[in-house]
């Protein structure tokens, strides 16, 4: 696997950008009664670059795969850490005060203005920050201002103050299953979407 590879991660969120799970637990819970997480990873001995501040990490559970649909031939998908490596793919749940973005900086592909539908290839994801959000960008070809989270991201990027990120996945090399994307709306009782990003 190329060192690419492991730095790509899929992201699940809520469309609501405002939207934030107030109980944590609650929702862990129902998500570990999907299957698709199971315990926590203790950041002693996990993976080190876990910052516990930002982000709760798990183990996928026993059913992952029935939720997150791997597109080719028999995927060999590392859950665990192992000595030659300790990037594998698993579970973070993230929590924001504020709306961030977070945006693909590898596969960038402009985002689409929600008031003329061009992409707005002045949008620097370059100089976007996930701490440093923009809440308004402005359209080069219609010159209007409109909110980031109305923005057409393609797949390549979300505004949310909550987000699910699955590690270790490139883009599109999964999917998740639309089954579990209704479970998710049913838990929060809000729509979810998903998006891939690289560091
Ligand atoms: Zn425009």
């Amino acid at each position: 696997m190329s060192s690419t590879y492991a730095e790509c991660s899929l992201f699940l969120s809520p469309l609501d950008a405002a939207f934030r799970i107030d109980e944590a637990e609650t929702f862990l819970s129902a998500l570990r009664e999907t299957g698709f997480i199971t315990g926590t990873i203790d950041a002693q001995t996990g993976d080190d670059q876990i910052d516990k501040k930002q982000a709760d990490a798990f183990y996928s559970g026993e059913r992952f795969l029935e939720h997150i649909a791997y597109m080719g031939c028999s995927p060999a998908v590392q859950f665990e850490a192992r000595d030659d490596s300790d990037s594998f793919c698993h579970v973070r749940l993230h929590q924001y005060d504020e709306a961030v973005l977070i945006v693909n900086r590898k596969q960038s592909r402009p985002p689409h203005c929600p008031r003329c539908n061009k992409p707005v290839r002045s949008f620097d994801i370059e100089h976007q920050g996930e701490q440093a959000s923009p809440q308004q960008i402005l359209c080069e070809s219609c010159h209007e201002t409109s909110p980031t989270a109305e923005f057409n991201w393609r797949k390549m990027g979300g505004y949310a103050r909550t987000f699910l990120e699955v590690t270790d996945i490139f883009p599109k090399e999964a999917i998740p299953q639309q089954s579990f994307l209704d479970k998710l709306d049913n838990i929060t009782q809000t729509h979810w979407q998903y998006f891939y990003s690289c560091r």
